[in-house]
Order: structure tokens, then C-alpha cells, then sequence
């Protein structure tokens, strides 16, 4: 599961089958209350490869950042994953280390809070059982990445963030208005850390260089 700032913030749940990433992306992410149906749209697959991405996409289609909020294995809990697509009720387990016990995806007859009719709305929900939970919204309770452990501002301030090219639009409103204050974040962060890293190098650098002339060094400290 990605925690993705793009044109909005969605998560993306995708499992690995036939080689690929079955994505759905899961606008208000998901929730352990088995009373809670989260919409999750059907997307394009992924390749394997993207599942454990976390950086930046530049631009095009899903520009932003990318969290990598979750990850683990998941077990289908019918016979035929296929089959189960094919009807849209497809029950498994999870074992992340966020998201665990057991979940079903249902797909909609029709759409589901105004979205098209067109087969792509699934719901996404928790099976009752002893890792549901009622109160805990597991998205404020763990916001941050299972992979660095930051958040977008984090991954975005590394000195050379993961990058994923793709080809398609853009940010723009309130994620856009949230992303640039995230890049703003960032660019202090990154600015902190440059000054930190650059100290530490000045005083690493300092008695090396003048251990052979203790008075030398002393001056020099004197000055400062
Ligand atoms: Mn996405």
C-alpha cells in the first residue's frame, strides 16, 4: 500500500498476481472498521517492480510523492483469484505491517458516490476479526513510511530521492497547494541538512589537518 500525493492524497493497495500489481487506488485509504466501505478504483496494473517504490514521480500521470505506508504478503482466501476477479468479490488475507487479517474487495453494481457505472468501483473492507477495530484509524495512528520511516516531506528532502518517470498530467488546486508547501518543507529540510553536513565536515576536518601543529590548531580555534 503507497500513500500517494498527487492531483489528490489516495493510498494505492496493489497485490502481486500473475506477475503483475492488481492496483486499486483507495481515495480516503484504508480503515479497520468493518463497518466502513472505502472506495477503491480499479486502476491500470503495475509492474512487480513499483510495489516497494517510495520517491518522486517528475512529472505526468500520479506527479508527486510517493510513501511506501505498507507492505507484506497477502493470501487469497478463495481457490481461484481469477474467478473471484471475474465475479468482484475478491476475500484475502493480509499480512502487512499495518493492514493484517482478513479484507474483501467488492466491486460495485453501479457506481459508488457519483463515480461511473463503468465497473471500475470496488469497495475495499475489514473482515471482522481480532485486527478490526472500530475506533483505530490506523491512517492517523501510523502515518508515516514502513520503508524510511519518514514522511513526504522526508522523502522528497533525500539527497537523491528515488525517481519514477511515467506520462501523464499534473498537480494543480488543493493537492497542488499542499504539495508545494511539502516541497517548501523539504527544501528547508534539505537546507538544514546541508549546513549540519557541512559543519560536521569542518570539524571533522579540522584536527586532522592540524594535529601536527598543536599551536597552529589553537590559534586558528582562537580566531573563530
Ligand atoms: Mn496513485
Amino acid at each position: 500500500m503507497q500513500k500517494h500525493l498527487a492531483s489528490h492524497l489516495h493510498y494505492d493497495f496493489r497485490i502481486e498476481h500473475n506477475g503483475v500489481l492488481l492496483s486499486w487506488a483507495v481515495p480516503k485509504g484504508p480503515s479497520l472498521d468493518p463497518g466502513a466501505r472505502r472506495l477503491a478504483m480499479h486502476v491500470e496494473d503495475h509492474p512487480r517492480e513499483y510495489g516497494d517504490f517510495e520517491g518522486v514521480i517528475p512529472s505526468g500521470y500520479g506527479a508527486g510523492v510517493v510513501m511506501l505506508w505498507d507492505r507484506g504478503t497477502w493470501t487469497p482466501e478463495v481457490d481461484d483469484v481469477d474467478a473471484a476477479l471475474a465475479r468482484g468479490d475478491l476475500k484475502m488475507t493480509l499480512d502487512g505491517y499495518k493492514l493484517k487479517g482478513s479484507w474483501v474487495l467488492v466491486r460495485t453494481k453501479g457506481g459508488w458516490g457519483g463515480t461511473p457505472a463503468d465497473g471500475r468501483a470496488w469497495l475495499l473492507i475489514k473482515h471482522r476479526d481480532e485486527w478490526s477495530s472500530p475506533e483505530l484509524d490506523v491512517l492517523a495512528f501510523a502515518p508515516l513510511s514502513v520503508a524510511s520511516g519518514g514522511d513526504f516531506a522526508d522523502i522528497l528532502s533525500e539527497d537523491d530521492p528515488d525517481v519514477w518517470r511515467s506520462n501523464r498530467p499534473a498537480l494543480s488546486g488543493e493537492s497542488g497547494a499542499l504539495f508545494a508547501r511539502i516541497v517548501e518543507q523539504a527544501m528547508a529540510m534539505k537546507a538544514e541538512t546541508g549546513r549540519t553536513a557541512a559543519r560536521k565536515a569542518r570539524a571533522r576536518k579540522a584536527p586532522t589537518r592540524k594535529a601536527p601543529a598543536p599551536k597552529a590548531a589553537k590559534k586558528a580555534t582562537k580566531k573563530r
